[in-house]
């Protein structure tokens, strides 16, 4: 039994009943004899439960019939690389860096491609506490890469800008299917599955069709013409950590997909932020209108105090609250399926924390 709340960034908390489930078919699938670790994926058993995962995806965040769903190893980091290899023509690649994690995805582009790599804004000098804006978009872009949510700093978008018919690319990892986004508004979502979707190893790519070129310079297994082709088994997926996500994904259309998500991290994330403002001793760095509502930041003046406090919360269960080391302080991550209860269980933990010390 879980006895513990865990606000990891990732790999992160996933629904109980969703485990169950795994641990009741872990011997043998579908009355199999076998677990699903041990199917071959050209398995009809196996094509079955990929299949499902898509299709619930689909359903999950009504994506048209014109975006291919891709299932692609090697994490959000190998997408840095995978985006502009799939996506440059003969323009440019835009970045805009409203965290670390788009600032390693512009590093990656710069490295292969040099200076068509273009940093459009930069959030750096306000140590990123909000989305910068792009004041100027030069003509020739041929995507423009934006961080939907930043792990690390807290912050979001919660409506996504439109530049012309300029594709943008979205790394969606901390916050696809917790937000209410339009899949239309996208050239490419990525997003690797270990906060949201399930298990670490599989990577989602949602990519609009009429992107996908034709090139013999892609190696394969970045090219996501391979994918396509082959229903994303041009070798072994990652067939365990596929299965997870099916699961999950069935797990949120029983509780009324993304919208009731979106209502739920809502009141989760408004109860912590509400505690943070009303208290003399936490603080939120990141600016109010661009607070994420699944990666929460919150500091203690104090270095002793902030010891103290994740010394205290660890030893009541409150688990992996400890701040990205470039930020400092606590961070609550939220996912889907951390549970309101644990929220509320830690809010009263930081006042008497609190109370404690006036
Ligand atoms: N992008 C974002 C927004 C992330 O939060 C992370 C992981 N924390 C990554 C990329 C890197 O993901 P991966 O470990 O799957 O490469």
């Amino acid at each position: 039994m879980k006895k513990t709340w865990n606000f990891s960034a990732g790999p992160a908390v996933l629904p109980q009943t969703v485990l169950e489930k795994a641990q009741q078919e872990l011997l043998s699938y579908n009355d199999s004899g076998m677990s699903v670790m041990e199917l071959s994926h050209r398995s009809s058993l196996f094509q079955n439960i990929i299949d499902e995962a898509e299709a619930h995806l689909r359903k999950l965040m009504d994506i048209p019939d014109n975006y291919k769903v891709l299932f692609i190893q090697g994490g959000a980091s190998l997408q840095f690389a995978a985006v502009p290899m799939n996506l440059l023509k003969e323009g440019k690649a835009g970045y805009v860096i409203s965290g670390s994690w788009g600032k390693k995805a512009y590093q990656e582009a710069a490295k292969l491609y040099g200076d068509r790599a273009i940093i459009l804004a930069d959030s750096s000098k306000e140590k990123h506490t909000l989305i910068p804006e792009v004041k100027e978009v030069p003509e020739d872009l041929d995507y423009i890469h934006i961080t939907s949510n930043n792990t690390i700093e807290g912050t979001a978008y919660h409506e996504i800008p439109t530049w012309n018919d300029i594709p943008v690319v979205a790394d969606m990892s901390s916050n696809i299917l917790s937000a209410n986004y339009d899949v239309r508004d996208f050239g490419v979502i990525y997003a690797g599955a270990q906060k949201n979707i399930g298990p670490a190893g599989v990577t989602i790519v949602i990519v609009r069709e009429d992107l996908i070129k034709e090139s013999n310079e892609i190696p394969t297994m970045l090219d996501y013409k391979t994918y396509v082709d082959s229903g994303s088994m041009y070798n072994t997926p990652p067939t365990f950590a596929i299965y997870v996500a099916k699961l999950v994904f069935e797990w949120l259309l029983d509780l009324g997909g993304v919208a009731e998500m979106v209502k739920l991290n809502q009141e989760k994330a408004g109860l912590l932020y509400k505690a943070i403002d009303e208290s003399n001793l936490y603080a939120s760095p990141v600016q109010t209108e661009f607070r994420s509502l699944t990666n929460i930041p919150f500091t203690i003046a104090d270095d002793e105090l902030t010891k103290q406090f994740l010394q205290e919360a660890q030893e009541r269960g409150f688990v992996n609250l400890k701040g990205h080391r470039s930020v400092g302080g606590m961070r609550a991550s939220l996912y889907n399926a951390f549970p309101l209860e644990g929220v509320q269980e830690l809010i009263s933990f930081m006042k008497e924390f609190e109370n404690n010390r006036g």
